[in-house]
């Protein structure tokens, strides 16, 4: 296991070294043991505790946390940073990040803690993006404890490990920008390209940078805006410089298909709707330009930035493509896709389940609004060389049967604190981990929220 940290090279303008706090009673409550093996983490149960609840060290290294800015609902915030977390080590070449385990240089007056409900839902998400093939951060652990931590009521601190090859963030550019510290710009930019984009060295390399950038953000995008994903609070700190969905919060997967959705009860002006994601993702894009600008010429900035909306559609239309089982885009396809999901809209139909029981040949259970629908899509069909067997083979893998819906999250949340049980837990991991496959007997994890779950709200509080 290595010890050092790559991010320490930076140098202390970057970061902080901070001391963990220590949890009353910590307790894993689930590990995600496929990481753990990927990431050559030989610990046993009490050791990889230690670890991710912060009272042990990963070898010498020390806890750092690191400083960033940020574009926080259209406003720059002039200094951020890991309010409540830290990055503790590395394995095989990954961070590892606890999130919850205390205070920084960087909370702004705020606790530093996360509450088992949110972490539980951050393990949990990042598992299911995972399994959806959208690029993330992956959580390796949940420590709970009998901490308190108050929000709107009294509720229990927990830490999640999360682990990336980086959690660079947009803010982090900005930071040193806003301050015109270009050298350190410089700097960051230089370590991003030497650590993860080596191939990009060379003549150019920033704008290499910029361009790879721009096209694995487009393409977590379109992923998002394919299987429903609803992130919640778009600001530039929680845009990963690797194209990595991050800091997971009042996220939440469309339910009922509806463009206008938004995940966030405190987001009241729907700055960050469903929809509004390809925008804003551009915008913080143009953020990050305008933080490199004294590394790379303007003109060839807002060239890249042009090449965003290519990426978008050609992988959301790949995409799209799979989901309704067509092997290529042919004239008038996006208007039978639009159709679909028009009147999934108008008649207040699941997305992801109606996504799903398309490969269930000639079955029309959505009712006889879609009749017309229908034979336009035989019709359609009729022109695929591909079997219909081979078809609902490729659709049902890019068509989840199991997606983490909000109700599903409250069940075993409501488990965890209040009987101290986990078993819900593990078992939406290893659906959600695997949400392509049919998994016989869980059938019930397909449902559409019960009544007593239609108004859960999930807002900012974590
Ligand atoms: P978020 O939108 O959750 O990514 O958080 C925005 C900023 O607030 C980040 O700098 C976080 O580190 C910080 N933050 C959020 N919650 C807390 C907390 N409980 N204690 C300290 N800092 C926090
Ligand atoms: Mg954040």
């Amino acid at each position: 296991m290595k010890n050092s940290l790559k991010f320490s090279e930076l140098g202390e303008e970057f970061y902080s070294i901070v001391q963990p706090i220590k949890l009353e009673k910590s307790h894993l409550v689930h590990v995600n043991e496929c990481l753990k093996d990927s990431l050559k983490i030989n610990l046993s149960d009490k050791e990889l505790l230690s670890l991710c609840s912060g009272e042990e060290k990963f070898g010498t290294t020390k806890p750092l946390s690191t400083i960033y800015a940020g574009h926080q609902f259209g406003y720059f915030v002039p200094q951020l940073g890991d309010g409540r977390s830290c990055l503790i080590g590395e394995a095989n070449g990954y961070e590892l990040s606890l999130k919850g385990a205390g205070t920084t240089p960087y909370s702004r007056g705020a606790d530093g803690l996360a509450v088992l409900r949110s972490s539980i839902r951050e393990y949990l998400c990042s598992i299911a993006m995972v399994g959806l093939d959208i690029p993330t951060t992956e959580a390796l652990a949940i420590v709970g404890s009998d901490t308190d931590v108050i929000r709107e009521y009294v509720e229990s601190a927990a830490v999640v490990t999360r682990v990336a090859q980086s959690h660079i963030r947009f803010g982090h550019f900005e930071l040193f920008a806003s301050r015109s510290q270009h050298a350190e710009v410089k700097k960051l930019a230089d370590f991003v390209i030497e650590n993860y984009y080596p191939q990009l060295k060379g003549e150019d390399s920033y704008l290499s940078l910029f361009k790879t950038v721009v096209r694995s953000t487009a393409i977590m995008i379109a992923r998002w805006q394919a299987q429903g994903f609803s992130h919640g609070v778009m600001n530039s700190d929680n845009m990963s410089i690797l194209g990595l969905t991050i800091d997971y919060g009042p996220f939440g997967f469309m339910e009922k298909y509806n463009p206008s959705f938004v995940c966030n009860h405190s987001d009241h002006q729907a700055r960050y709707s469903f929809e509004r994601q390809p925008t804003v993702a551009l915008w913080n894009l143009q953020r990050l330009a305008d933080a490199l600008s004294s590394l790379i010429d303007k003109e060839k900035l807002t060239k890249a930035l042009e090449e965003y909306q290519e990426f978008l559609v050609k992988e959301y239309t790949g995409l799209m493509c799979r989901k309704f089982g067509l092997a290529e885009v042919t004239k008038g396809d996006s208007d039978l896709i639009n159709d679909f999901l028009q009147l999934l809209y108008s008649r207040g139909q699941d997305y992801s389940r109606s996504m799903r029981s398309l490969s269930l040949q000639g079955v029309n259970n959505l009712g006889d609004a879609f009749d017309v629908w229908f034979e336009r899509y035989q019709i359609r069909l009729a022109s695929e060389t591909s079997s219909a067997d081979e078809r609902a083979l490729m659709m049902n893998s890019v068509n989840p049967k199991f997606i983490f819906r909000n109700y599903l999250a409250e069940v075993a949340i409501r488990k965890a604190e209040d009987l101290y049980q986990y078993d819900e837990i593990d078992t939406l991991f290893n659906l959600l981990k695997n949400p392509f496959d049919e998994h016989p007997g869980f059938e019930s994890y397909t449902n559409e929220a019960p009544d007593w779950a239609k108004n859960l709200s999930v807002s900012c509080s974590s």
